[in-house]
């Protein structure tokens, strides 16, 4: 995906604050945060969103929740995060790369 803004930031062409990297995923501080830790952690496969995972790819799904965790316990704020994945325009998503935010730090309104 050469016009993908996350597939050139994992390629090092766009610079990022890397928070964490492993050969399946990437994960590096949101441009403009939301909460005092804002990050998001993003599949270094190519996925437009979460609309197009499959049976053939989910296990890198389960795999950035295991790093989340990991982040949540080193990065300290364990005891409360909220991780968020806007699917779709409607929904707010403005980056075709699936993402997942992961917001901490402060305290999260109540979603429903
Ligand atoms: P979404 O609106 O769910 O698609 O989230 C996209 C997120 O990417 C937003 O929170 C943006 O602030 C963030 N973002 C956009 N460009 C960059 C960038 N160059 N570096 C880091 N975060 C970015
Ligand atoms: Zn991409």
């Amino acid at each position: 995906m050469n016009d993908c803004l996350f597939c050139k930031i994992i390629a090092g062409e766009i610079p990022s604050k890397k928070v964490y990297e492993d050969e399946l995923c990437y994960a590096f501080y949101d441009i403009s945060p939301l909460a005092p830790t804002h990050f998001l952690v993003v599949p270094k496969l190519h996925l437009a969103s979460a609309a197009e995972i499959t049976p053939e790819n989910a296990a890198v799904v389960g795999h950035i929740y295991a790093v989340i965790a990991k982040l949540a316990h080193e990065l300290g704020f364990a005891e409360g995060f909220r991780v968020v994945t806007n699917c779709g325009e409607a929904a707010g998503q403005t980056v075709r790369h699936l993402h997942f935010h992961v917001l901490a730090g402060t305290t999260l309104g109540s979603f429903n």
